[in-house]
C-alpha cells in the first residue's frame, strides 16, 4: 500500500469516528451550536491548516453564526446578520447560489470587497465555502474552511468538507424537526399561545433567573366572565373566535411577559418578571383588564362583551413553585369573581380561608336541589287601588343543613359562579308552575331568572316544556329579569326574550332604577311590567327626590304603555302615595310577606278572587 493510500485510509477512519461522535451528540439532544462546535474542532484536527466555520441561514435569509471555535468572537459577530446575496463573501454567495464557492484570494476576490478588511485583519487569506442543503434542496447553512494563505483547498480538504456538510445537514434538519415538534407540543392550537406543558417546562427557569437577580415574578390568572353563556348561546365557532381575539389582546398587552398560555376553555395565564423597581404588576393588570373589556366584534352582526377577572400571586412572597403560585392566583381570581365585578386582585393569606369556605359553599349549593333543601315561598302582587291579589312572585329558599336558611342574595351568586344555577333555575320554574297549576286561573306566577339561564340557548324550550308538563297557560307566567342580563350578550338575551313573548309568557324588568342605563334597556324590549326597586319606595315618603323619581317612572310607564309595579311597599303611607301617583300594582310586606303557599290558601278558593292578603299574620320570610 502506498503512503498516500495509507494516509487516505487513516483519514477515512478518522472521518468515520467523527461522524459517529457527531451523530451521538445529535441523538442525545445536544444543542445545535455545541454539536457544530464539536464538528468544527474535529474537522480542524484532520485538516490542520484549515479554520472552520458553520453558519445558518435564518428564515429572513440572513447568515447566523452557529459555530466557529477558532475564529475570534468579534469576527463571528460582524458576520452575524448579513443578508445572503451574490456579493457577500464566500459564504453569502455559496448560500445565494446553492453551490460551493471558492475565494482563492480574499484580498482580490470581487465578492469579498465589502468584507475583506474584516478577514484580512485576522490573517484569513482564502475561503472555501459550501452550502448545506436540507433533503428537499433548501439551503439551510454554509460550511467554510478558511486558510491563512491565498490558495485553493486541496482534494483531501474538499473530501473532508463534503463529509462535514452532510453531517451538518443531518444535524440541522434534526434540530429543526425537534423544534417543530417542541412548538406543537407546547402550543395551544386554537390561539397559538403556550399551553400547560410549556408552563411546566419554562416556569422553573423563570423563577430561577428571577431568584438569582433578586426580582419578583407575578402569575396572572385570567378568566373571562360570561364565556360559558356566549359559547352555549352562539355556538363553539363564535366561542373559539372570541378566545382567539382575547389571545390577541393578551399578546398585544403583555408583549414583554416571560410567558403567555391558555390553560383551559377560557382561562389564561401570564407570567411576568418585574421591571427594576417593581411597580409594574398593578399597571399590567389594569392595562390587561382595560384591553379585554372592549367589546368584541366577532362577525358582521355579532358583537359581544366578555370582561375578565384577574387573580395575581407573586414569587417569592406568595409561593416558590408553580403549584403554590397558581393555587394562590386562583384564590385571588375567585375573590374577584365572587365580588361580582370584573377587575383584579392580589393574593393575600386571608383570601385562602375565604376560598376554602366559598368552595365548600359552592359544593353545597350544587347538591341543594337534589338533596331536597330548596323550597319556594310566594309573595303576593296586588292591584294598587283595590289591593286584590293578581298573582305571586316565587322566591327561592335554601335550608342549609348547617347554616340554616341562607338568603338567595348570598347563594344565587354562588350558584351562578359554579354553574349550578341552571339546575336550580329549572327546579324553581317547574315547582312554581306546579303550584300555579293548582291556583284559580286568574292568578299569575312570577319567576326570577338569572342571566346565565337566559343566555343559554335552550331556556325558551325549557319554559315551553315546563308549561306543557304542568298545563299552565303561558299567559299566567311572568319571567323577571334584571338589567345585568344585557351587559354581556344583549343580542342573545333579546332573542330569548322574544321567544318567551312568542310563547305568550310575559316579561318583567326587575329592580328598575338600579342599573346603569335603565332607560335604554326599556327601549330595547317591550317589557310587560316595570318593577320599581324597593330602595325608591322605602325613601319616597320622606325624600322628595325619591318620590319624584317614582312619579317619573309611573309617567314613563303610562307613556309607553307598560304596567308599573312598586316593590317593597311596607306602609300605608307609601301605598297612599303610590295610589295617588297612579301606580298599577304593589308588592311588599304591607300586602303580604314571602311565605309558603299554604299561608295564602284562603286566596286559592274561587271566592278568594279579590282577597286582601295583608290580613295574614306576619311570619318570618
Ligand atoms: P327580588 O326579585 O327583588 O325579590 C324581592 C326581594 O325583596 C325578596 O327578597 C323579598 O323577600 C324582599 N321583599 C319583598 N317585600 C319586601 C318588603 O316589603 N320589605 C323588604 N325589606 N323586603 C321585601 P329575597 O327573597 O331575599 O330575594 C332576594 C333576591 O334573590 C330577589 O330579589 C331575586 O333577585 C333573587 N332570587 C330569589 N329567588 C330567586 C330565584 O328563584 N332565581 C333567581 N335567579 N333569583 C332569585
Ligand atoms: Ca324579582
Ligand atoms: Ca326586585
Amino acid at each position: 500500500m502506498s503512503g498516500k493510500s495509507i494516509r487516505d485510509r487513516h483519514i477515512e477512519d478518522r472521518l468515520k469516528d467523527i461522524q459517529h461522535e457527531v451523530l451521538v451528540a445529535v441523538a442525545t439532544g445536544e444543542p445545535l451550536a455545541d454539536v457544530m462546535s464539536l464538528l468544527c474542532g474535529r474537522a480542524e484536527e484532520v485538516a490542520p491548516n484549515a479554520i472552520c466555520s458553520v453558519l445558518r441561514v435564518d428564515s429572513a435569509g440572513c447568515l447566523r453564526t452557529l459555530a466557529a471555535p477558532s475564529l475570534p468572537d468579534s469576527y463571528s459577530q460582524a458576520i452575524d446578520g448579513i443578508p445572503v446575496g451574490p456579493m457577500t463573501g464566500s459564504c453569502g454567495s455559496a448560500a445565494f447560489y446553492g453551490k460551493a464557492f471558492e475565494a482563492v484570494s480574499i484580498k482580490t476576490d470581487p465578492r469579498w470587497v465589502d468584507y475583506k478588511d474584516l478577514a484580512l485583519a485576522i490573517g484569513l487569506k482564502a475561503c472555501w465555502s459550501s452550502p448545506i442543503k436540507s433533503h428537499d434542496g433548501r439551503v439551510v447553512g454554509t460550511f467554510a474552511f478558511y486558510f491563512r494563505r491565498a490558495r485553493r483547498a486541496s482534494t483531501l480538504e474538499k473530501r473532508i468538507v463534503a463529509r462535514c456538510v452532510h453531517l451538518c445537514a443531518l444535524a440541522i434538519e434534526h434540530w429543526d424537526a425537534q423544534g417543530r415538534i417542541r412548538r406543537l407540543a407546547y402550543t395551544d392550537p386554537l390561539t397559538g399561545l403556550g399551553n400547560r406543558a410549556l408552563l411546566a417546562e419554562e416556569f422553573p427557569g423563570i423563577l430561577k433567573r428571577a431568584d438569582e437577580s433578586g426580582r419578583e415574578v407575578a402569575v396572572f390568572y385570567v378568566d373571562l366572565n360570561g364565556f360559558r353563556g356566549i359559547n352555549a348561546a352562539r355556538g363553539h365557532k363564535i366561542g373559539d373566535r372570541l378566545l382567539c381575539a382575547v389571545a390577541d389582546r393578551i399578546r398585544t398587552t403583555c408583549g414583554e411577559a416571560d410567558l403567555t398560555a391558555r390553560l383551559g376553555a377560557d382561562e389564561f395565564l401570564i407570567v411576568k418578571t418585574d421591571e427594576e423597581g417593581g411597580h409594574g404588576f398593578d399597571a399590567l393588570a389594569a392595562a390587561l383588564g382595560e384591553a379585554l373589556r372592549e367589546r368584541y366584534r366577532l362577525d358582521a352582526d355579532i358583537d359581544v362583551k366578555a370582561e375578565a377577572s384577574i387573580g395575581i400571586a407573586r414569587f417569592p412572597c406568595d409561593g416558590v413553585d408553580l403549584d403554590a403560585l397558581m393555587g394562590h392566583a386562583d384564590t385571588a381570581l375567585g375573590q374577584v369573581k365572587g365580588s361580582g365585578r370584573p377587575g383584579y386582585a392580589f393574593y393575600t393569606a386571608r383570601l385562602d380561608a375565604e376560598r376554602r369556605a366559598r368552595r365548600a359553599f359552592e359544593r353545597d349549593v350544587s347538591v341543594a336541589a337534589i338533596a331536597g333543601q330548596l323550597s319556594l315561598v310566594f309573595q303576593p302582587q296586588a292591584d294598587a287601588q283595590t289591593r286584590a291579589v293578581k298573582g305571586f312572585e316565587a322566591l327561592l329558599r335554601w335550608n342549609h343543613p348547617i347554616h340554616g336558611f341562607v338568603p338567595p342574595a348570598k347563594f344565587i351568586p354562588a350558584a351562578e359562579a359554579c354553574g349550578a344555577i341552571e339546575d336550580i333555575g329549572a327546579f324553581v320554574l317547574r315547582q312554581a308552575l306546579a303550584q300555579a297549576a293548582k291556583w284559580p286561573k286568574h292568578l299569575r306566577v312570577a319567576v326570577n331568572v338569572s342571566p346565565a339561564q337566559i343566555v343559554h340557548a335552550d331556556f325558551a324550550h325549557l319554559v315551553e316544556t315546563a308549561l306543557a308538563e304542568t298545563g299552565v297557560d303561558a299567559s299566567r307566567l311572568e319571567i323577571e329579569v334584571t338589567e345585568s342580563l344585557f351587559i354581556y350578550d344583549a343580542d342573545t338575551a333579546l332573542q330569548t326574550l322574544e321567544k318567551l313573548k312568542a310563547l305568550g309568557v310575559s316579561v318583567a324588568m326587575d329592580d328598575f332604577g338600579t342599573g346603569y342605563s335603565s332607560l335604554s334597556t326599556l327601549r330595547s324590549f317591550p317589557f310587560d311590567r316595570i318593577k320599581v326597586d324597593r330602595s325608591f319606595i322605602q325613601d319616597m315618603v320622606c325624600n322628595k327626590d325619591a318620590a319624584a323619581i317614582v312619579d317619573t317612572i309611573m309617567g314613563l310607564g303610562r307613556a309607553i304603555g307598560r304596567l308599573v309595579v312598586a316593590e317593597g311597599v311596607e306602609t300605608a303611607a307609601q301605598l297612599e302615595l303610590l295610589q295617588s301617583q297612579g301606580c298599577n300594582e304593589v308588592q311588599g310586606y304591607l300586602i303580604g310577606k314571602p311565605l309558603p303557599i299554604e299561608h295564602y290558601s284562603h286566596l286559592m278558593s274561587a271566592g278568594g278572587r279579590s282577597g286582601d292578603a295583608s290580613g295574614i299574620p306576619t311570619a318570618v320570610a
